[in-house]
């Protein structure tokens, strides 16, 4: 029986997760979630799933949860609460689905704790990396990818030499508008840009997938997970979301990972891990049914985030963490309706070239750039 605590239940990876975990009570226990804002969700989570530790992220939340929550569930809030459910459990694994870079501190704490560490919350490798995955040898946990692409590489890795491997080749679907040419997104509006062909998943994402942000970030990812150089990590834009990534070895031979886009596969695979379990419902693949797959080659002009997150992975140090924090900022702008989709990328730029870079950042002044990184795109940007 693995014991679970999950990190950001009621989102999209979350609700997966706990699906998953239902699925196989005989395999898996919930010890733990941690909740955002969507309380309905949650205490609906709480009665069903019956976790022993709750958080949720405001006091006023707690207040109106304590009195109604079953007997026995103990109740926390706040950034201490995240780190409760993170690292003060009985939990053998810790998913870590929040969103943003406030996944960071408790996923530091769960590795001082012990807990293998299963990733859907890019923020934190992309913000601080050097840490994580250093914290993480010294610690020897696991870090186990649930971002598709790099759960895909982690299984097409499996018995392989890193040595080996010539290239990462990370598949991206081109987000809502692949088919505009960039002088057309220029009007494109939110509900737009939330209608995302292949993929179901939350608001934010959705946003940085059509940028491609998402896959400028999930290279910045695989750099840390994999510790493979920039030049060893390719980007392929294929529609049908059929290949999930790839990697090429020094031989010439491509192993790539296929199925039907669904999350569960690369969540039960960091549950089950080094196994595997039958996914219950899952549609299967029949490649004669769709008959034809296409790639092509992004275009960094075309797709201007992607270029940036290579631009602010290669350089490293403090500016992985400015491009992060810009993003974040500037897409809940365009979600609230304050700037348009195309500023997205302009913010970025501008923070980017606003700051200094500084090698090595320790976890302090990744915070401060975080929080002053979103305070300059907010003025820069509404005013
Ligand atoms: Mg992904």
């Amino acid at each position: 029986m693995k014991k679970i605590s999950l990190l950001g239940s009621t989102g999209s990876i979350g609700t997966q997760t706990l699906e998953v975990i239902a699925s196989h009570p005989d395999k898996f226990s919930l010890e733990a979630i941690s909740i955002g804002r969507n309380i309905d969700l949650g205490l609906m989570q709480i009665n069903t799933y019956k976790p022993k530790l709750v958080s949720v992220q405001f006091k006023e939340d707690y207040d109106k949860l304590a009195s109604v929550i079953p007997s026995g569930v103990r109740l926390v809030y706040g950034q201490e609460g995240l780190e409760e459910v993170a690292a003060n459990t009985d939990a053998d694994i810790l998913v870590n689905a929040v969103l943003g870079s406030v996944g960071l501190a408790p996923t530091l704490s769960a590795i001082k704790a012990g807990k293998t560490i299963a990733i859907a919350n890019k923020e934190t490798l992309v913000t601080a990396g050097h840490i994580v995955t250093e914290e993480a040898r010294k610690y020897q946990v696991d870090l186990l990818p649930v971002d598709s692409e790099h759960s895909a590489i982690f299984q097409c890795l499996q018995g392989e030499r890193v040595e080996e491997v010539d290239k990462l080749i990370l598949t991206a679907s081109g987000g809502s508008f692949r088919h505009l040419e960039r002088s057309e997104l220029a009007t494109v509006t939110v509900e737009d840009a939330l209608n995302h062909p292949n993929w179901s998943m939350g608001a934010k994402i959705t946003i940085d997938s059509a940028t491609m942000m998402n896959k400028g970030l999930e290279v910045i990812e695989a750099h840390w997970l994999f510790q493979m150089p920039y030049e060893k990590i390719d980007v392929l834009l294929h529609h049908e979301s059929i290949i999930h990534s790839m990697v090429e070895f020094i031989d010439g031979s491509v192993i790539a990972q296929l199925g039907t886009p669904d999350m569960k596969v690369p969540i039960q695979y960091a549950l089950t891990y080094p196994k595997r379990l039958e996914l219950h419902g899952k549609k299967r693949l029949n490649l004669w049914e769709i008959g034809t797959l296409h790639f092509a080659k992004p275009s960094f002009e075309r797709y201007r985030c992607l270029d940036l997150a290579y631009l602010a992975g290669r350089s490293g140090g403090i500016l992985p963490t400015v491009l992060n924090a810009a993003n974040e900022e500037a897409v809940s702008l365009f979600l609230s309706g304050r700037i348009s989709f195309l500023q997205i990328e302009e913010a970025i730029e501008e923070a980017l070239n606003e700051y200094e870079n500084i090698s090595s950042p320790s976890l302090e002044l990744i915070q401060h750039m975080d929080r002053q990184t979103r305070e300059f795109v907010r003025n820069v940007m509404v005013n």
